[in-house]
């Protein structure tokens, strides 16, 4: 099996079976985010201990990108604080519009989001959930769009 081959799997896989999906009733903090050149939209919920991300989980409707992207996010950042998530949103991001960055071995699955450059109209899909993320930890409640 191929990388490419391995990537599809895991965004199928994620898509297929959304990890951390669903609301959280008594989440301290949710945003909710809408990419309007696809249709996505999703809602991402947050339980914090201090910095750290003690529980996240997402509902929402959209393409196999953004749900898996949203999937692999939620399984990313669930117990990491905000600094880390930071760095690891750069890292996707870089892998997300660059086409020279190779897949840091931090990225775990994430990596798996490396074939969508090749579709730059899909790049919005995949960054979706790390916006509404973004949004959700820095103004504790948001609608974001990202025209
Ligand atoms: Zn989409």
């Amino acid at each position: 099996m191929d990388l490419k081959e391995l990537y599809r799997d895991v965004i199928l896989d994620h898509n297929r079976h959304p990890r951390n999906f669903g609301r959280i009733e008594a989440a301290d903090s949710r945003a909710d985010g809408h990419n309007p050149l696809c249709g996505d939209r999703l809602s991402v919920f947050v339980v914090l201990d201090g910095e750290r991300v003690a529980d996240i989980r997402f509902e929402g409707r959209g393409c196999a990108i953004s749900t898996a992207s949203a999937s692999l996010m939620t399984e990313a950042v669930k117990g990491k604080d905000r600094t880390a998530i930071r760095e690891l949103f750069d890292k996707v991001h870089a892998l997300l519009t660059r086409p020279e960055t190779a897949a840091d071995g931090a990225l775990g699955k994430l990596a798996a989001l490396s074939g969508v450059r090749e579709f730059p109209v899909r790049v919005k899909c995949a960054s979706l959930c790390w916006h509404t993320l973004n949004a959700a930890l820095e103004h504790g409640a948001a609608t974001i769009s990202t025209e």
